[in-house]
């Protein structure tokens, strides 16, 4: 399909004609873009903090004014009353995660709503008390999950146990995946990984996941930090049981912003569900009445403990507007091509030159990831990221070996990942 004046991949003019034929290259206008001599860095690091919408101080100024001109009847009379200011948020996040409305609510950070759902869905039995997680988990999902195990009295050493790779792999395998949850059956409590992990960038087949688990008799749990925003999302459908999720890494809704939960709506109606209380997940209808008497909201609203961060909410309805705009069908076609571009220009670059080899411990396959690629050098890997760094690339260098970078499909575009290629084939020219 090359025709004779195409030019070759390595070159700006090709990486512009990508943008030029982009649909969603406008949406890079929206974002504070971090500079480096006066020039927009490469920021290849949404997956550890998105960048800032420019549209988000207004939405937090409003919030504030409110607060100046109404004090405390803001709960009721401000435009979004803050009395439910996370209730408009719900449209836009049940699009984001394939749910219900009713099914999500934007609540709390991350490893706290870990810890309300594990008490909720992490409920061992006589033999049935594993967890059964990913190896290398994020530390945070780690220590919740110790954490929890030692709450309930048992040994983490023989209740967590972990998927394997195979030997020498990085990735795991799906049939393999589905043989150890075949293994463990009648021990199984509870399935807790992560949706992307965050060291690999393997995004996980969670259908197929939970449907072995369930047969198995277990209950499925994921954690979406590096998947919302990033990854096609069908929770409803796939008849997860629950997940979690923070906003500030695809999400772009300011740093240790709030994060969400869903609960499937076959548990959200289930009264009798062991959980952590507090008024705000108690009947709206009742909440002033100041009752004795805990009767939880319909939903994942019912797992709500406190009244609502209107701030943060308001950073996380900034975005999420801009998310309802660029739809996640789109984004995601985007930054399938995107990243193939930073994957082909890579391979390019090892055989331009012979003196460092590159590879990726992601799934090549585009089904099993999203748009993160971790990147191994043969040798001098800490130094390449450091030239990478000191030449205006945001990327994240992750112990012992891993570059991790993340083009993502609304701020980044095909001219940021050509400028990564050029970048990093100055560092191994400067460096070896
Ligand atoms: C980013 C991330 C966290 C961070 O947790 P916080 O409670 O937001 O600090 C936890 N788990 C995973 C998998 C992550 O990617």
């Amino acid at each position: 399909m090359v025709s004779t004046n195409t030019p070759p991949i390595n070159t700006i003019s090709y990486a512009e004609s990508l943008d030029n034929s982009d649909n969603l290259s406008g949406f890079r206008e929206r974002f504070y873009l971090p500079l480096h001599n006066g020039e927009p860095c490469v920021y290849f690091c949404g997956n550890s903090l998105g960048l800032q919408p420019k549209s988000l101080s207004t939405y937090v100024d409003k919030d504030l004014n409110q607060w100046k001109d109404l004090g405390v009847e803001g709960h009721f009379k401000s435009e979004t009353p803050w009395l439910t200011a996370h209730k408009p948020l719900a449209p836009s996040i049940a699009k984001i995660v394939g749910a219900l409305e009713s099914e999500v609510v934007a609540m709390n950070t991350l490893t706290v709503n870990l810890h309300l759902m594990m008490v909720s869905f992490y409920r061992p039995k006589g033999k049935r008390f594993k967890i059964l997680m990913e190896p290398g988990a994020f530390p945070s999902d780690q220590y919740a999950v110790e954490s929890q195990v030692k709450f309930h009295g048992l040994d983490p050493k023989e209740a967590i146990i972990t998927f394997e790779p195979k030997e020498g792999e990085e990735i795991l395998d799906l049939e393999e995946m589905i043989n150890t949850i075949q293994q463990h059956k009648d021990e199984l409590a509870l399935i807790l990984m992560g949706g992307v992990n965050y060291y690999t960038g393997q995004y996980f087949p969670l259908k197929e996941i939970t449907e072995a688990g369930h047969r198995a008799g277990a209950l499925v749990g994921f954690d979406l930090a590096h998947a919302v925003g990033n990854v096609p999302l069908q929770l409803h459908n796939w008849n997860v049981d629950f997940a979690v999720w923070c906003t500030y890494k695809y999400l772009n809704s300011s740093p240790g912003g709030i994060s969400g939960i869903f609960v499937h709506e076959k548990h959200g109606n289930n009264k009798d569900i062991p959980r952590f209380a507090g008024w705000w997940g108690h009947n709206e209808e009742e909440r002033f009445l100041m009752k004795e008497g805990f009767i939880p909201m319909h939903g994942a609203e019912g797992w709500q403990l406190s009244n609502v961060p209107v701030l943060i909410m308001a950073a996380h309805k900034a975005s999420l507007d801009i998310f309802d705009e660029a739809g996640m069908h789109r984004l995601i076609a985007k930054s399938r091509k995107l990243t193939g571009y930073l994957e082909s220009l890579v391979e390019l670059l090892n055989k331009e030159q012979d003196k460092i080899d590159i590879s990726s411990i992601t799934p090549k396959d585009i089904e099993a990831r999203g748009c993160q690629l971790s990147l191994v050098l043969s040798i001098h890997g800490k130094l390449a990221f450091k030239y990478l760094s000191e030449n205006g690339v945001v990327a994240d260098w992750r112990e012992p070996n891993v570059i991790r970078v993340a083009p993502v499909p609304l701020y980044n575009n095909f001219t940021d990942v050509f400028k990564f290629y050029r970048i990093l084939k100055d560092a191994i020219e400067n460096i070896s």
